[in-house]
């Protein structure tokens, strides 16, 4: 799988990529980052990639030439997606990043200042991503944000199958509470039940505290799920416990 940034800043990315999953995928090549400055693609001597927008009001757009020169010096075949990161965009999360890690390539253009012209958007991309309902000071940040999540999804990045399966949003519910030694700290304990070496039990607890939270920090996720009959059993106890309290 191979991501394409196309920036003004590619300074910006010198250090992203260089720690932790991302980059051991670059040194096995699981994952390829090309970063292009946008400013190899204009013609003019002043290599000039914004100007002032039609119709008044203050501000700089980026201009349609050199980022539909970028995109098609870049793109392989037509099976390349290209995206602009965009608050105004498709948001991303976990089935979106799914859905992209099964590309070949995926070209990001990151806009700054007021934005990009709209040619771009209707004429030369597949779609916009945002990152949420914020607005940045440029697409760089959100690209990086794109490239994590998208190659945690590309098969063999992540470590073991396992960690990608528990993780929150994989199965539509958060995941469970993580905890590492030491066993008791400023008198705080880890969950007895941890210890118990009953895996059915550890994994039974799991899973009825990662519903519990996601009941409670995220209900919009399982309002509209069916749960299985073993999770319905499990938010009774946690209701019933509640009730308790
Ligand atoms: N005027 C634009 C925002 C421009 S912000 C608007 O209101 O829609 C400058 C650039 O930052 C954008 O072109 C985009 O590439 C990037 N950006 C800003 N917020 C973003 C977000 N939430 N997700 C992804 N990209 C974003």
């Amino acid at each position: 799988m191979r991501f394409d940034i196309i920036t003004i800043f590619p300074e910006m990315f010198a250090g992203v990529f260089s720690g932790g999953i991302i980059k051991k995928a670059l040194e096995r090549e699981m994952v390829r980052i090309a970063v292009h400055d946008l400013r190899d693609f204009t013609e003019d001597r002043h290599r000039q990639v914004d100007d002032r927008p039609f119709g008044g009001l203050e501000g700089m757009v980026l201009k349609p030439e050199p980022i539909f020169r970028a995109v098609e010096a870049v793109r392989e075949d037509e099976t390349s997606r290209v995206y602009l990161l965009s608050p105004q965009g498709r948001r991303l999360d976990s089935a979106l990043a799914k859905e992209l890690a099964s590309e070949r390539q995926v070209i990001l253009i990151c806009g700054r200042y007021e934005g990009v012209d709209e040619r771009v958007v209707e004429h030369l991309v597949d779609g916009e991503i945002s990152i949420g309902d914020y607005v940045l000071t440029g697409g760089e940040p959100a690209a990086v944000v794109v490239v994590d999540a998208v190659s945690r999804f590309v098969p063999g990045v992540v470590g073991k199958e396992g960690s990608v399966r528990n993780d929150s949003f994989a199965e539509g519910i958060l995941d469970f509470p993580q905890y590492t030694r030491p066993r008791e700290f400023r008198g705080l304990e880890v969950p007895q039940v941890l210890f118990s070496g009953d895996h059915k039990k550890i994994e039974r607890w799991r899973r009825k505290k990662a519903l519990e939270k996601t009941v409670r920090q995220r209900p919009d996720l399982v309002e509209h799920k069916t749960l299985a009959l073993e999770d319905r059993r499990l938010l009774e106890e946690i209701q019933n416990e509640r009730k308790d309290e």
